[in-house]
């Protein structure tokens, strides 16, 4: 369905009290369909015949506009003289609108600019970090001190997984796996507590098979 922008306002102004629009000399007019491609408001329509464009909607043509006309090869379009915009600026004192219709315009630029800084700050935070652990965990002694070491901090240890030898290759001291994720939900970001991290799994004789980002 075609779109009908003819009961928007333009800067207050109800848009069909503005004679803007093309008009469209069939005589010479070519149907090269430029004007229908150059338009983005639906404005042409090609004749019945599927001969020539004809000016189907003409309020939805964007007040000041003229570029159908600057490309039409063989200038078939006119539109009215500027002043007839100069006479409804005028008339309907538009100006205190178009003031706050910019302020607005700013402030919605500049928020979408901050947030946009915002992302791509958060973007390159380092806030999750995969980490594989190999070694002897010794008795769940390093898991304790591990969850020690999150106390008071603003992380957490999720998608935690452990792998141990075979029962016997445990009891007789075979090494283990361990991987988990180090995570922060606030958007810290987690490179200082990977370093006490790394020197907690030197302590303890662990091997750190693997650090790597996750976001
Ligand atoms: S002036 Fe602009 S908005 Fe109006 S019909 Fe031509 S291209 Fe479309
Ligand atoms: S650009 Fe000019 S010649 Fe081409 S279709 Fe439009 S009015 Fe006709």
């Amino acid at each position: 369905m075609a779109k009908d922008l003819s009961n928007q306002l333009w800067h207050g102004v109800a848009r069909k009290e503005i004679p803007w629009f093309p008009t469209i000399d069939s005589d010479s007019c070519i149907g090269c369909d430029l004007c229908y491609l150059s338009c983005g408001r639906e404005v042409f329509e090609k004749d019945e015949e599927n001969r020539i464009e004809i000016v189907e909607r003409p309020y939805n043509c964007m007040v000041g506009c003229s570029t159908c006309k600057t490309v039409c090869p063989v200038e078939s379009i006119s539109f009215p003289g500027r002043d007839t915009i100069w006479k409804v600026e005028k008339e309907h004192r538009i100006f205190g609108i178009v003031r706050k219709e910019a302020k607005e315009k700013r402030e919605k630029i500049q928020m979408q600019r901050a947030r946009a800084e915002a992302e791509a700050k958060i973007a390159k935070l380092e806030t999750r970090m995969k980490v594989e652990v190999a070694g002897q965990f010794g008795e769940k002694l390093f898991l304790s001190k591990l969850n020690k070491l999150l106390e008071a901090k603003p992380f957490d240890i999720v998608n935690f997984k452990m792998e141990v030898p075979t029962l016997k290759g445990h009891l007789e001291g075979a090494p283990g796996f361990m991987s988990f994720e180090v995570t922060s939900e606030k958007f810290e970001e987690v490179t200082k507590f990977m370093s006490t991290l790394r020197t907690l799994i030197k302590e303890n004789e662990l091997v750190l098979v693997n650090e790597s980002r996750i976001s």
